[in-house]
């Protein structure tokens, strides 16, 4: 077995501390990473806290993980020691069912395996995060990071950027399409990134004027304060596309819908841990979509890594040590992080 230290949470109600524990030694196909750093997503508080429900303690959470490959199995023809990888959500699928072998293996029918908080195939092991300095997957499950990438500012790529990425692709974004991101958070900063970078007109629905300036700097040609008595006014019918990125369910979805023109798309990746409220007259009355989506595809992933290189986006991260993990978790809720905390998991 390989020692791993990290920081992990023993129930819902306490804050994490020091752990340690171990991981598998490598199979044939396993690659052996050190983990450099981790990012810190708004799930891994809901799932900590067990906001979401069936949470399996002790947890270490983490999966926005870039490292350094340390050692590969005897199979493994991916990756090689010394390069630079990622690990996102998941870190194993059927790989036999429909979405599995069309590339969509983040649906896959029988279900992922989440990076923690989850069970290994053998129904027993848990799975265990990033918030640690070591981590053994599967090679198909490891991505790629390109070499202009800082592996620090590559780790919540891993997440944040994909979760935005794969929507913004599914439903064209790009030259002549207006698309809005609601809350400027970790998500939807690189949501407003990546839309921009696609050619898309992009607004932020933001609850207060103070990220205005870092919103427009960071590519948005429009930003709205929601706070602001009529904000919604002049944008009533505007938008092709709207991604709710809001961590709470304490927003006014039906103020929201009224923004999409008709046949437009509401997609909400937010996942609060209260139910969402939605009279169906918004909806009805203009032909409006009302639709989800979760992550993105090992391929897409790669695919979302690439381009975020070839076009030089980055998410803006405050690198912490793990050990202030508890105080960033208190800002995340406060929304107080621009725009990412990183953990530099070889301080743990
Ligand atoms: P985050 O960094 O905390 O950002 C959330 C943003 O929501 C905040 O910055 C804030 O933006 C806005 N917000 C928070 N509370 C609000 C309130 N009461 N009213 C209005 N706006 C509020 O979180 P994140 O890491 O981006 O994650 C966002 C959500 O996505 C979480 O629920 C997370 O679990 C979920 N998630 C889903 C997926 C998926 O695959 N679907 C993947 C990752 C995360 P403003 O200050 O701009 O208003
Ligand atoms: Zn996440
Ligand atoms: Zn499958």
């Amino acid at each position: 077995m390989i020692s791993a230290k990290g920081m992990a949470v023993q129930s819902a109600t306490t804050p994490l501390t020091p752990f340690s524990f171990e991981r598998r030694d490598p199979k044939e196909h396993d690659v052996v990473i050190d983990i450099q750093f981790c990012g810190i997503c708004h799930s891994d508080i809901h799932c900590a806290r067990d906001e979401w429900s069936g949470a399996k303690y002790p947890m270490v959470p983490g999966h926005e993980i870039a490292g350094i490959v340390r050692a590969v199995g005897s199979q493994v023809t991916k990756y090689k020691v010394g390069e630079h990888v990622g690990v996102g959500c998941f870190v194993d699928s059927c790989r036999h069912c429909d979405h599995c072998t069309q590339n969509l293996d983040q649906y896959c029918l029988k279900g992922v395996t989440l990076t923690y908080n989850a069970y290994e195939k053998d129904g027993t092991t848990l799975t265990q995060g990033g918030y640690s300095n070591v981590i053994v997957v599967d090679e198909n499950y490891v991505l790629r990071i390109p070499d202009s990438l800082p592996l620090d500012k590559a780790a919540p790529l891993l997440c944040a950027g994909i979760t935005l990425y794969s929507p913004l692709q599914h439903w064209k974004a790009g030259p002549g399409k207006k698309v809005a991101i609601m809350g400027l958070g970790g998500l939807g900063h690189m949501g407003v990134k990546i839309a921009s970078a696609l050619g898309a007109e992009v607004t932020v629905l933001s609850h207060s004027d103070k990220k205005r300036e870092d919103a427009m700097r960071m590519g948005a040609h429009h930003f709205v304060a929601t706070q602001n008595p009529n904000a919604f006014e002049p944008y009533a019918g505007y938008f092709d596309l709207i991604i709710n990125t809001i961590s709470s369910a304490d927003i006014d979805m039906g103020a929201y819908f009224g923004l999409l023109k008709l046949d437009g798309t509401l997609v909400v990746v937010g996942a609060p841990e209260k139910p969402l409220t939605i009279h169906p007259f918004p909806l009805i009355l203009m032909r409006r979509n009302y639709s989800g989506s979760v992550i993105g595809s090992i391929k897409e992933t790669q695919e979302m890594l690439d381009f975020c290189a070839k076009h030089n986006i980055t998410p803006e991260i405050e690198v912490i040590a793990p050990q202030s993990v508890n105080d960033a978790y208190e800002r995340v809720l406060k929304s107080d992080v621009r725009y990412r905390f990183v953990m530099d998991m070889t301080k743990i």
